[in-house]
């Protein structure tokens, strides 16, 4: 495999499901504003409104002078959202899991971790100078082998997993995971980055969805993808968020999120709990368009809003992507170290702005390029 370079590409315009260069507008497939909240009006007059309020910026860490009320409303919304005891909000999931593994393993401790995990997990793992074992993509046998013949002579031991997992849309064995977990006397961290807004009866997760909200010790998940903000959240017990508020490094030393951010948080958690329309047609959407593209015989994965279709080699992904773009949809090739060599895709990602015909344009699109 040739080095992959990487290029930035600036956009003039984004939101609604579109995206723009200069004067050039595409279905924009690769976002993760999965319920189009980016551009809902109640968001954007939330964090207008703060701004004017509070200012531009918190100015300061949390536990100097950057805390303020508006930030502890948002823990107490998100604690309720999840239903769980506590709440912290970090400024980016990225920096929330590279700091909350390392507050909570050291070395001498273990961590179970799932191979498809995020970047940020991984990081986290690495960093927190515990012992990493990685099992195979939602294999609980290997997990298993694994504990039993590991977790004893470890301290802590965390098992840490995505519940919607980014690049392949499927789930995690989350009931099986707890039920592991307990066995095996070890914590276990989930990341609903991608879940969060989307599954439940109530929009908040995976997690909800499977009445596992009691029996995950540690959450966590964005507000910059469903959401349509930005920041990241933790929900525990507040033992946990007590220790975090106490020893988590990226939690202690980084400006706050300013008040707009923390504001249109807010809101948003209020819109996912009065249009439960959006998540419902969202992932009616996302099974239309599975459907579609398994007739035309393509190796589709997942069970959710993120469909990859697997290509393997980077030219025919490449290809793929570039005949989709002059029918005028925007959907990137995802290659290695993101994914594993030889699973090269296009990740589709769906959002409730996307209509069915625009979906319907799309399957249309793929089956020509198909051809190529
Ligand atoms: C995007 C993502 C993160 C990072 O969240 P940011 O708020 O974008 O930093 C963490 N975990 C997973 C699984 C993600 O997909």
């Amino acid at each position: 495999m040739g080095r992959v370079v990487r290029t930035l590409r600036p956009a003039s315009s984004r939101g609604g499901g579109r995206i723009r260069f200069g004067e050039k507008e595409y279905i924009d497939l690769s976002s993760n504003d999965y319920l189009g909240l980016s551009s809902h009006p109640k968001i954007k007059e939330a964090q207008i409104e703060a701004a004017e309020r509070f200012g531009a910026s918190s100015s300061a860490s949390r536990l100097l002078s950057g805390d303020l009320e508006l930030h502890h409303d948002l823990e107490r919304e998100i604690a309720r959202f999840k239903d769980k005891e506590a709440g912290l909000v970090f400024n980016s999931g990225y920096q929330a899991n590279i700091g909350i593994i390392g507050a909570l393993c050291k070395k001498g401790d273990a961590i179970f971790a799932d191979r498809l995990n995020h970047a940020s997990l991984v990081d986290g793992a690495l960093l927190s100078g515990a012992r990493v074992f990685r099992f195979q993509h939602n294999d609980l046998d290997h997990l298993k082998s694994l504990l039993d013949s590991e977790r004893d002579k470890y301290g802590e031991a965390l098992i840490i997993t995505e519940s919607v997992f980014s690049m392949d849309g499927d789930k995690a064995p989350l009931r099986e995971l707890v039920s592991i977990k307990d066995k095996h006397n070890c914590q276990i961290m989930v990341d609903e980055a991608h879940a969060t807004g989307i599954f439940g009866e109530n929009g908040t997760g995976l997690i909800e969805e499977k009445g596992a909200s009691q029996s995950v010790d540690i959450i966590m998940g964005t507000f910059g993808k469903a959401l349509g903000g930005f920041g990241a959240y933790l929900v525990s017990s507040k033992e946990t968020v007590d220790h975090m508020i106490n020893s988590c490094r990226s939690f202690i030393y980084s400006t706050a999120l300013p008040p707009a951010v923390i504001a249109g948080n807010i809101a948003s958690l209020g819109i996912v709990r009065d249009e439960p329309e959006r998540r419902e047609t969202l992932l009616k959407n996302a099974d239309f368009l599975r459907d579609g593209l398994k007739s035309l015989i393509l190796n589709v994965r997942g069970s959710s809003q993120i469909i990859p279709i697997i290509l393997g080699d980077n030219n025919t992904a490449v290809t793929m992507s570039d005949a989709l773009k002059d029918k005028g949809y925007w959907a990137l090739p995802i290659r290695p170290p993101t994914v594993p060599v030889g699973e090269s895709r296009l990740r589709l990602s769906l959002t409730y702005n996307h209509s069915r015909e625009i979906l319907e344009g799309l399957i249309d699109g793929l089956s020509q390029a198909k051809g190529l």
